[in-house]
């Protein structure tokens, strides 16, 4: 997949799709704050979706099975920002600067390879010269990605 011109709802939109069968046996509830009258924007549409995949997974999993997921999108500064919002546990003060390192996971052996997030920040900031970032607490934890809308050029 190459550079497509299209609306990140909609990548959002089929990547819970394509999570269905990981929702559908938990009582997690996925809540949208879309701002649909974001403009479409130029993005390497399936790695992008890679990106909601690894964010939507770890939510998932700091959830297990019960919480909720609320994803949010929004216009900031000449970028989309997509948050993606879990209620989870939060990520230990320990482990935060570590979460974007390649092969850093606090998964049981077999059941998380720490490529996630090292392979999301490389393609929101290598491919569409965007960022990311998160926040974390007791309450839970959001990722914050931005996506300039002149980040990729065709
Ligand atoms: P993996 O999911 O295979 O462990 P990732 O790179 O996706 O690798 O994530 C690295 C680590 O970051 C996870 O093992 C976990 O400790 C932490 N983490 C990421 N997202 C969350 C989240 N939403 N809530 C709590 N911890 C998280
Ligand atoms: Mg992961």
């Amino acid at each position: 997949g190459g550079v497509v011109q299209a609306d990140v709802h909609e990548g959002l939109e089929s990547t819970l799709v394509m999570m269905g069968h990981k929702l559908k046996h938990t009582q997690i509830k996925v809540t949208r704050d879309y701002d649909k009258s974001l403009p479409q924007l130029m993005m390497y549409g399936s790695e992008l979706n890679q990106v909601w995949t690894n964010l939507l997974d770890n939510a998932i999993g700091a959830l297990g099975e019960d919480g909720a997921i609320q994803i949010t999108t929004s216009s900031d500064n000449g970028c989309i920002k997509v948050d993606i919002a879990d209620d989870g546990p939060g990520i230990p003060a320990d482990v935060r600067s570590h979460i974007f390192d390649p092969f850093f996971t606090t998964k049981a052996p077999g059941s998380g390879t720490g490529m996630g997030l090292d392979t999301a920040r490389r393609i929101v900031e290598q491919r569409h010269r965007g960022s990311i970032s998160f926040d974390t607490g007791d309450g839970g934890t959001t990722f914050h990605v931005w996506l300039p809308l002149d980040g990729v050029k065709k």
